[in-house]
């Protein structure tokens, strides 16, 4: 169950609510927003004589019960899409989001150079990881606090957002100094210790799928951070594992329109980790946008040859310019449908 609190509720009558949540034998994990209180009720009881005996309290806006394991990510508990902002754009509204960037952060001049490129050609976000989890532990491993402040060079050199990965929850801190998007990579999908600390976080979160994770799996690490105090969280398609090898993973695509159908957050796609390829990035970008998610993640390298991680599924500068241009009327269609859904909620 899922019950909100109406606006300036006391303390005593929200703690009157988790008492009564108590007595039917659940437990309760409240999020207290800026605004509004919410309160998740998990376990097992009599659902009906809880529900009804929550909503004759005043103080009560609306109980329901959620049948999803994930409650407060799922569309059960709210049925429109949620939007989420950092550095002034909105994800999950009516505007396509493209973020870009390479795959590490390398030296100031590849950082920059990428930053104009992408920032001319229409991106909103840069990424660009300063700590990189590689499979090998001889392969370049980030550049870490440089590689941050070199990314806070590029934002104020730009006014684009940052995105940068986060692999520890010791890091969490320091890397929220400089990135407006927190991004947990595949690998650490369902690194719980470092999933909690998130919850704690004042920056949103962006959740890549697990190589080999379910859907289930992905929405129930969102809600492990939604159930530590964040609801900022943007969920990530980069394809999975599989037993094909034509590509480095094999994007299910498929699991956008799922998503979407499960849960309320924005999802957006990575269609370099999704293929492994640069010529494949372009059309899979186009049905991203086709199937309706908010945006795309991509790399961009402004001498992919020289990549030091992920060079063969780097854009060049000019690939990105086409692709973009390409995706223009597709983005239009988009918005289109995207303004007409809004407008009917
Ligand atoms: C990345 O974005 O560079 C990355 C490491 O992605 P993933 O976690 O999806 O492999
Ligand atoms: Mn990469």
């Amino acid at each position: 169950m899922i019950i909100s609190i109406k606006l300036h509720a006391t303390r005593a009558e929200i703690d009157a609510v988790c008492d009564r949540i108590r007595e039917f034998g659940y437990k309760v994990h409240s999020i207290e927003g800026e605004e509004r209180v919410v309160i998740g009720a998990v376990g097992v009881g009599d659902v009906t004589a809880c529900l009804e005996s929550l909503e004759a309290m005043p103080q009560v806006e609306k109980a329901v019960r959620i049948s999803a394991p994930y409650k407060f990510v799922s569309r059960e508990f709210r049925p429109g899409r949620s939007q989420i902002r950092a550095n002034g754009v909105e994800i999950g509204g009516d505007e396509f989001v493209v973020m870009a960037g390479p795959c590490s952060v390398e030296s100031e001049k590849q950082i920059l150079d990428t930053a104009d490129i992408v920032a001319r050609h229409g991106a909103k976000f840069l990424r660009g990881g300063a700590f990189k989890p590689r499979t090998s532990p001889y392969d370049f491993q980030g550049m870490e606090l440089e590689g941050l402040k070199l990314l806070r060079r590029a934002k104020e050199r730009t006014g684009l957002g940052i995105i940068t990965e986060v692999m520890s929850d010791g890091d969490v801190e320091m890397v929220a100094e400089y990135a407006d998007i927190l991004q947990i990579g595949a690998r650490n999908m369902q690194n719980f210790a470092l999933l909690k600390s998130l919850g704690k976080a004042n920056r949103p979160v962006m959740l890549k799928r697990g190589l080999s994770s379910t859907v289930k799996e992905l929405l129930m690490s969102a809600e492990y951070i939604v159930a530590h105090g964040n609801q900022n969280i943007i969920l990530c398609e980069r394809g999975i594992r599989t037993f094909e090898t034509a590509t480095r993973n094999t994007c299910d695509i498929t699991s956008i329109a799922v998503l979407n159908e499960l849960s309320h957050l924005p999802v957006i796609l990575d269609p370099s980790h999704a293929t492994g390829k640069r010529s494949l990035v372009p059309a899979l970008s186009r049905a991203a946008v086709a199937i309706g998610a908010d945006g795309l993640i991509v790399e961009v390298h402004p001498q992919p040859e020289k990549a030091l991680s992920d060079g063969a599924q780097s854009l060049n500068p000019g690939q990105f310019a086409s692709m973009m241009r390409e995706l223009e009327p597709y983005v239009a269609l988009w918005s289109k449908a995207r303004t007409a859904e809004m407008a009917a909620v």
